[in-house]
């Protein structure tokens, strides 16, 4: 049996100290060490690391405190869009939808696709009608009710700008979730859940659901998924560039994590960190945003669960 780790994340971004209460910031750490539990259990009864994450980002998605599944922020028309994506590292299968209304837990759908379709990416209508025939219920609106959200929006719905979670001015955070593992035959997993961006409009898509943008896995070098500024992510390739440079470079997975967050998406204008995990079981965080939600576990006893930097 080799070693076997999990890492999560509920977001990158600048967390303004003054809005972040004790409780508060207890409230992040309890769901994050939640979902982290969960993800880990599944690993440690020799689950497979695609379970171990789906397991994981759905704790996270039933979560009103992240932007996915029950805390999606609103769309400019007062709606919920969700994104997701899940890949298996082992055969490059993968799964992911956009667009899509109503689902309680859109990492699900995404893995429906990977499994039950002949398809990779299903999205707003066809999603939903492909949701229907795998027997989805869809959730009353009022299930993503969230009057934070709700105010966040309010606050921008008459202007052009969208915000990625929070408002730039009070707290600028990407609330995004994820989680990447690696499971005891080495098999690496991605899965990435978002409501995407307050007040977007024009069925605006980032980078979560995107197959190599925001989320990639592959045995032969890793497993990613990211959080931040959608639209750099998605023209920096980011998550298939870290295992480009891994497989390419011969780059370890700390190296090849920190080149593309604190160098190559900076270049470019972007913001925001991810999560990676390689077949061996290592683990890299990084992000350039004062802090990213994030936590990890590995079979060798070694565990966090992180806000700020460190
Ligand atoms: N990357 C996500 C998006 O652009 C936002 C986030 O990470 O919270 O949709």
């Amino acid at each position: 049996m080799s070693k076997f780790s999990i890492a999560i994340h509920g977001g990158a971004g600048t967390l303004v100290k003054g809005m972040m209460t004790k409780e508060k910031e207890t409230s992040y750490r309890k769901a994050l060490q939640k979902a982290l539990q969960i993800g880990y259990k599944v690993l440690e009864q020799e689950g497979t690391a695609i379970d171990a994450v789906n397991q994981a980002v759905i704790s996270l998605e039933d979560s009103p405190l992240f932007n996915a599944g029950k805390g999606s922020v609103f769309t400019a028309d007062g709606t919920h869009e969700m994104d997701a994506a899940i890949m298996d590292g082992k055969n490059l299968n993968a799964g992911a939808v956009s667009l899509i209304t109503g689902i309680k837990n859109p990492i699900n759908l995404a893995k429906d696709v990977m499994e039950k379709s002949d398809h990779v990416f299903l999205a707003g209508e066809g999603a939903l009608r492909f949701a229907k025939e795998m027997n989805y219920s869809l959730e009353e609106k009022t299930y993503f009710f969230d009057e934070l959200r709700h105010q966040q929006w309010l606050d921008i719905r008459d202007t052009d700008s969208f915000q990625l979670d929070h408002s730039v001015k009070k707290d600028s955070k990407f609330g995004t979730v994820g989680a990447v593992a690696c499971d005891t035959k080495g098999n690496v997993a991605a899965a990435t859940s978002t409501g995407g961006m307050t007040n977007k409009r024009y069925g605006r898509v980032g980078d979560s659901p995107m197959i190599g943008s925001g989320n990639y896995a592959n045995n032969k070098t890793c497993a990613v998924s990211c959080t931040g500024s959608g639209e750099y992510f998605i023209r920096g390739v980011v998550a298939y560039d870290v295992s480009c440079l891994m497989e390419y470079k011969g780059m370890s997975i700390s190296e090849a994590a920190t080149e593309v967050i604190q160098k190559r998406i900076l270049e470019i204008g972007g913001d925001g960190g991810l999560i990676a995990v390689d077949a061996y079981g290592n683990i890299a965080m990084p992000f350039n945003t004062e802090g990213m939600y994030r936590a990890f576990k590995t079979s060798t006893k070694n565990e966090g669960i992180m806000i700020y930097k460190t």
